[in-house]
């Protein structure tokens, strides 16, 4: 029968790797669950809701995994935490495997098996599994919720007898998970809603959702996404023209929203401090990449920054403080990653290493790191075969977003 523990998350993390909902489901599969008291408290569910869904609640973190044959986290533990579980034990979250590779090679010597779930594959058998959508759903409408908090006007356009009161304004800058949702969010709330992007796939998106889609639309552009679904690297003149553009376009808008990442790049630089200065006092931008270094110019990640009366956000886990709903995302995210590796009949833990998702997903097994883009940052070879196809991304942008840098940590730094 699997054995799955969950220990508290660190001081800064409100969100934890089960929910009493998943305990519940994980029970019925078979599964015991342990719990670390308290571990809940920030996603508000109680030491009762777990043991009411099943969950053994144990006194300390050492207690929750040292019988698990699986630990799920939502941020990379300690080490003391790989130390106190079984080796072979798989322990599965947000593992930032592109920050601090000797810390992740630290906690691959214990022989633990290491899962990011970061690294999950971008297929539509995996879509329940995908924590980066997950989390950036989340981030995206809190950002706008934010946002539309900070700033000192209305949205939505208002007409009284005392006269008529303009709807604000918003660009969105980025149109993945979270710029989607912030498009969303934003039309909600009536404000009159502009996005860009560089892949031409998101035009459409942006109509859908009742925003108008402004871009540079040239030969460059029509040619601008991965196979993978994601953003590539735009070349300088297209730089140039879309900066151009977007100065144009900027000075007239009340919030930003900027979401725009490029994988195993540091976010691209979209707003210039002259950008920054040709908006009105009280505008507002909110950079979700301030994780990766941020798309403004001005942006100091986990501060507000304020420039000639407009105020710079730059939050580093939007998602967390959305705990609730982001941990019961999560957390399905996770019960549906495991739940094909636990034996039908034997309910015991069996990975199968040959299957694409823990392929994809693994970063150490028995003591050796078996990723090739963590072992190239740590100047090695990869173990074995496990996820040596992809190269090694940039180096993170700064020493303070490598440390702090929370979900999205895994496509790049
Ligand atoms: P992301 O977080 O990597 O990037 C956010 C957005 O920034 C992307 O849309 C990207 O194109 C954009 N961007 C990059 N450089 C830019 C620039 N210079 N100017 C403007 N925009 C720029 O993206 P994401 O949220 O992870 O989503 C990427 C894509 O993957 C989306 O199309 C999404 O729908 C898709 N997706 C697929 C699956 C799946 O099939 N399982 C799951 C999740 C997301």
């Amino acid at each position: 029968m699997i054995a799955i523990g969950v220990p508290a998350e660190g001081k800064d993390e409100p969100r934890i790797g089960l929910t009493p909902e998943t305990v519940k489901k994980l029970v019925k599969a078979g599964a015991t669950v342990t719990v670390r008291t308290g571990a809940g408290l920030r996603s508000h569910f109680s030491d009762q809701d777990y043991s009411d869904a099943g969950a053994k609640i144990a006194k300390t973190d050492a207690d929750a995994v040292s019988g698990a044959d699986v630990v799920f986290t939502v941020r990379r533990p300690p080490l003391s935490t790989a130390k106190a579980m079984k080796k072979g034990a798989a322990l599965v979250g947000m593992l930032d495997p592109f920050s601090d590779a000797e810390g992740l090679d630290a906690l691959a010597k214990t022989g633990v098996a290491l899962f990011a779930m970061e690294l999950m594959p971008r297929i539509t058998r995996a879509q329940s599994m995908d924590v980066l959508s997950s989390q950036s759903n989340l981030a995206g409408y809190k950002a706008v919720v934010d946002a539309a908090a900070a700033f000192q006007r209305a949205l939505p356009m208002m007409m009284t007898a005392a006269g008529t009161v303009p709807a604000a304004r918003v660009f969105v800058m980025g149109v993945g998970v979270a710029g989607l949702q912030a498009i969303a969010t934003a039309r909600r709330l009536g404000a009159i809603v502009t996005a860009t992007d560089v892949r031409p796939a998101v035009k459409e998106q942006v109509a859908s959702l009742g925003a108008k889609f402004i871009a540079v639309e040239d030969e460059e552009f029509k040619q601008a996404e991965t196979a993978g679904g994601y953003a590539k690297e735009m070349s300088a003149d297209y730089k140039k023209k879309q900066a151009e553009l977007v100065a144009e376009h900027v000075k007239n808008q009340d919030i930003v929203i900027t979401t725009a990442l490029i994988p195993g790049r540091p976010a691209p630089k979209l707003i210039s401090k002259a950008m920054i200065e040709s908006m009105r006092p009280g505008s507002i931008i909110m950079d979700l990449a301030a994780e990766r270094g941020g798309n403004a110019e001005l942006t100091e990640p986990g501060e507000i920054a304020e420039h000639k009366g407009v105020r710079i956000f730059g939050p580093l886990n939007l998602a967390g403080q959305v705990p609730v709903n982001a941990s019961s995302l999560y957390a399905r995210n996770l019960q549906a990653f495991i739940d094909p590796f636990i034996d039908k009949e034997t309910k015991a833990l069996a990975i199968d290493w040959d299957d694409e998702l823990a392929k994809g997903t693994a970063i150490a097994r028995d003591g050796a790191i078996v990723n090739a883009m963590v072992a190239e940052r740590l100047g090695g070879k990869p173990a074995s075969g496990a996820g040596a196809a992809a190269k090694a991304p940039a180096k993170t942008p700064s020493k303070r977003t490598a440390t702090k840098r929370p979900p999205k940590g895994g496509k790049a730094p």
